[in-house]
């Protein structure tokens, strides 16, 4: 039913009471002011019935209206909300599928990156275990953080032992003389200081009371600048050097040896030469030349190879005297001028006006000055140039050999000091030579306490340089002397 139907017919209700209640009192009372009393007590109780129907009637139809309008809105909420929700979760799906996906890639990426990662390490590991030369990789202190099998088999040390621990401190090395080399001389020390690949050979002290002798190469880890640790090769060389010495002795022998019966052939040539049994004819003369001339060879080959095998040995006396080098050169240059004349070569000597007299052994420096004097007019054409400087420089004399000669092949330059090497470019123009000058050149200047280098350019020249310490150089006791 409609409301104001409800209100129409609660208000005529309410109404026929009023006038049914006055009527009822008039007539049992007969008095019209109780009736009217009546009647208004009648229409208080008709307005409040009326108010309470009516508040009754509002509040079922309200409840009966509003939920219907409610619902509406709340079903139209309910439905923007679910739509935005449903676009929402779409799109966080969306998302999240998309970021699974980039996550799978990345494992994926990152499986393969760790495979790769694998597969390095056991290749590193692989070389490292196969590899026969004992490998120390250690951090910017000197702390070993890879010590490998051959390393281990070498010192006596697990790597176990050792890693985390002080390379120089774990595995002391000794110089020949028996002393410990302190670290600042350790050539994986120098390699971490200077960034430089430093090369040598050291005796190493093994876990216990061994000793092992071992040709090093220590290299920087240089990364953006920054010297970021060291790896150390080390291989043992005490079978080769035990070798070595045993060919030294065996040469020393030998040309020992062979001294005496040259020494006899010369004498006998010299004898013959001179008519001592006789006038001999042009011909007797000319083979007789020839064989003195094999013997000076001979003689000079097996002296080369009796001051070599003296050096090495060690057994070489170094008797430093103050010596003044000016004149020491001017006899040197004395005699190559016999043989630099004959090929119309000049020679220019160039010396530092006041050097000082210099501790040096005059006879093993005066052989380095004829040697590479020898070498300067034996390598040059006829007619070339020959020039001498020596200067002083930072505490060292320097002294520069140079010619304008053949020069030594570009391909050549790491073999120069070697024994017996003779270059290609002039064994055809100078077939004379051992090919033991230099290698001998070298030994004296390095247990002189100096170096030796060169710089050359083929069919331009040559220039040698040595240095040698002003200080002078240290003596040593021995057994031999050069050419004694
Ligand atoms: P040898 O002179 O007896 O051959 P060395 O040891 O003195 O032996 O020299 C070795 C080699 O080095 C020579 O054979 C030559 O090829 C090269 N050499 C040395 N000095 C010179 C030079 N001044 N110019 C060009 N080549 C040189």
């Amino acid at each position: 039913m409609k409301i104001k139907y409800k209100l129409l017919a609660v208000t005529g209700f309410s109404a026929l009471t009023i006038a049914l209640l006055s009527i009822f009192f008039y007539l049992s009372f007969q008095s019209f002011n109780l009736a009217i009393e009546y009647f208004m007590v009648g229409l208080i109780v008709a307005f409040v019935l009326n108010t309470v129907v009516t508040i009754l009637l509002l509040s079922n139809s309200t409840s009966g209206q509003l939920p219907r309008s409610f619902d509406d809105a709340t079903e139209k909420l309910k439905a923007s909300y679910f739509e935005d929700l449903e676009k929402k979760v779409s799109e966080k799906t969306k998302a999240l599928t998309q970021r699974i996906e980039e996550l799978d890639s990345e494992q994926q990426k990152n499986k393969e990156a760790e495979e790769k990662a694998l597969i390095e390490e056991a290749k590193e590991k692989a070389t490292l275990t196969g590899i026969g030369e004992g490998v120390v990789v250690t951090d910017p202190q000197g702390k070993i953080l890879v010590f490998n099998h051959a390393a281990e088999q070498m010192t006596n040390w697990m790597a176990s032992e050792v890693i985390g621990r002080f390379w120089f401190e774990t595995v002391p090395a000794m110089y020949e003389k028996g002393y410990l080399i302190p670290r600042k001389d350790r050539d994986m020390y120098k390699a971490l200081t200077t960034g430089k690949k430093v090369f040598a050979e050291s005796i190493y002290l093994q876990k216990g009371s061994g000793k092992i002798t071992v040709a090093v190469t220590a290299t920087p880890i240089i990364l953006k600048d920054r010297i970021i640790g060291a790896v150390e090769v080390f291989r043992d060389i005490g079978h080769e050097k035990e070798v070595d010495r045993m060919k030294t002795e065996f040469i020393s022998l030998a040309s020992h040896q062979l001294r005496t019966p040259l020494s006899a052939v010369k004498w006998f040539c010299e004898m013959l030469l001179n008519g001592d049994a006789g006038e001999l004819n042009p011909e007797q003369k000319e083979y007789a030349q020839n064989v003195s001339d094999s013997n000076e060879r001979m003689i000079n080959l097996v002296n080369s190879l009796l001051n070599i095998s003296r050096i090495e040995s060690g057994r070489i006396v170094i008797d430093p005297k103050p010596t003044n080098i000016t004149t020491l050169l001017s006899d040197v240059i004395k005699e190559i001028k016999i043989k630099s004349n004959a090929k119309k070569q000049q020679i220019i000597v160039s010396i530092h006006s006041d050097l000082p007299l210099i501790n040096i052994d005059p006879q093993l420096i005066r052989e380095v000055y004829a040697n590479l004097l020898t070498n300067a007019s034996k390598y040059t054409p006829p007619g070339g140039e020959i020039s001498v400087f020596i200067s002083k420089k930072d505490g060292e004399l320097i002294s520069q050999v140079s010619d304008n000669g053949y020069g030594i092949p570009k391909k050549d330059y790491d073999k120069i000091f070697q024994k017996f090497y003779r270059g290609e470019n002039i064994i055809k123009i100078e077939p004379e030579g051992n090919g033991l000058g230099l290698y001998l050149v070298k030994a004296i200047i390095e247990s002189s306490g100096g170096k030796i280098w060169f710089e050359s350019i083929e069919k331009k020249g040559t220039s040698f340089y040595f240095s040698l310490p002003i200080s002078g150089t240290q003596a040593k006791k021995g057994k031999v002397t050069l050419n004694s």
